[in-house]
């Protein structure tokens, strides 16, 4: 039986599998590395966040974004954005050095088992661990908005489906959303020749600033810090001390895990989309049906303090509407398993100081983790945190055993804790 299985190796997965090795934890890592950055974004595609915050987490902080690009004659410098493909590759350059080998099947089941979980990986072999991370990312929680559910995938994708947006050459498509995913797309889309308009609801989009030079007079630095989710006390705070933001009471915490850095577009793409692409403002899809050629969709204009329906026909619509990560839709975890876990009002599996859930031994991490922790969780920058913090937690969760508790086990059973240790 392992120390430790991890489940998913992006920038969470691999950076707690670093730091798990270098505590001389027994573990097992599996994943496609980097498959949300190789093969769910679209080539063309930048990094939003500053290439000194995206990096991966090992204990001595050797395998940083900033000494992959050096070793290759690339610049990774404050304020210039990082190509998605070069991030990939930095994970992958990662995975090789900082972590130990990588299984790249996908784990289909996680149980619980006496004195620990079961896990049945896609080929039937089945493995068994003390403790589980959940490093499983975005993709699980893909959000659809409802009024497109009845559309098949021909006409309907959501945005995270697009690592080549070369089918939509010469097509009409319509994207909905208007965050990063939504407006990056559109501009990726226009550029290729597609006719692109983007629907959102919001009567404006927000566009972040261009971040201040890095270097400046310290009275600047004093009342607008940099941070790894942009400048201002209130990121730096999000972004350096997520362990603190946990002691906030829980209904604040939840609030600015919703609203705190909603969705906007970097300064980059802005010169990308106002001239080229259609921004339809205060405009809700309200349903949508299979037309020739294409799609109908019926939507509301809510521009001018008036809702005045409307009808619109596009070849494809892209939904860039995000993700909710709810404990429902963790589909890997048994039945039994899911059920038992506690949520958070959001419907979020709810965690710990040291990232458990509320079954002994199951640690979750990345967005499912941010109505605890903060919005740092819902990027690469939230990593280091969790790699140290989730590790630890495993550390006396194998030292202690589930304090005064059972283990769960199948069939109802339970079985004391010590009398599964090692
Ligand atoms: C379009 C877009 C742009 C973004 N840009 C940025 C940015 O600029 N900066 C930033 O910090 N964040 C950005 N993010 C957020 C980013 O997704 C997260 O910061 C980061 O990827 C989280 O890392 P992760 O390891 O939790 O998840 P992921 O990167 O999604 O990795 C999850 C891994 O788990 C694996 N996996 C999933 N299920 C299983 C399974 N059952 N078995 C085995 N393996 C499994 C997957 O294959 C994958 O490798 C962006 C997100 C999107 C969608």
């Amino acid at each position: 039986m392992y120390d430790l299985l991890v489940v998913g190796a992006g920038p969470y997965g691999l950076s707690i599998a670093s730091h798990a090795a270098a505590a001389g934890l027994d573990l097992r890592v599996f994943g496609r590395p980097m498959a949300s950055w190789r093969d769910h974004m679209p080539r063309g595609m930048f990094l939003k966040s500053e290439p000194w915050a995206s990096n991966l987490s090992d204990p001595d902080g050797r395998w940083r974004l900033d000494e992959y690009c050096a070793g290759r004659g690339v610049a990774a410098r404050h304020g210039e954005p990082v190509p998605v493909e070069t991030f990939a590759s930095y994970g992958l350059w990662f995975a090789r050095n900082a972590v130990p080998e990588v299984d790249e099947r996908t784990v289909t089941r996680v149980a619980p088992c006496p004195g620990g979980f079961e896990a049945v990986i896609e080929d039937g072999e089945v493995l068994h661990a003390r403790t589980v991370a959940l490093a499983v990312g975005v993709l699980p929680f893909v959000e659809v908005p409802a009024a497109l559910h009845g559309l098949g995938p021909d006409l309907v994708t959501h945005s995270s489906h697009h690592g080549d947006l070369g089918r939509f050459h010469g097509r009409d498509v319509t994207v909905v959303g208007g965050g990063q995913a939504a407006l990056e797309t559109a501009a990726l889309l226009a550029e290729q020749g597609t006719r692109v308009r983007v629907l959102v609801r919001a009567d404006r989009l927000r566009w972040n600033e261009v971040p201040p030079p890095w270097e400046r007079p310290w009275w600047q630095s004093a009342r607008s810090p940099h941070s790894g989710l942009g400048p201002g006390w209130r990121n730096w705070f999000y972004a350096e001390r997520p362990g603190l933001f946990r002691l906030l009471p829980r209904s604040r915490r939840e609030r600015i895990a919703a609203d705190a850095l909603g969705p906007a577009g970097a300064w980059w793409v802005r010169d990308r989309v106002e001239p080229a692409v259609e921004v339809l403002l205060g405009h809700e899809v309200t349903a949508a049906r299979p037309a020739a050629d294409g799609v109908r969709l019926d939507v509301l204009d809510r521009r001018n303090g008036m809702v005045t329906p409307r009808c619109l026909k596009t070849g494809h619509v892209v939904a860039a509407t995000g993700f909710r990560a709810t404990r429902d839709r963790l589909g890997l975890l048994s039945g039994e398993l899911r059920l038992s876990l506690a949520t958070t009002p959001d419907g979020a599996p709810w965690v710990g100081r040291d990232l458990e859930s509320s079954c002994p031994g199951l640690f979750l991490a990345g967005l499912m983790t941010a109505s605890g922790f903060g919005p740092a969780m819902r990027f690469v920058h939230g990593a280091a945190f969790t790699a140290g913090t989730l590790v630890r937690g495993v550390r006396r969760r194998l030292r202690t055993g589930p304090p005064g508790a059972a283990i769960p086990a199948p069939g109802g059973r339970t079985q004391p804790a010590a009398a599964v240790r090692r």
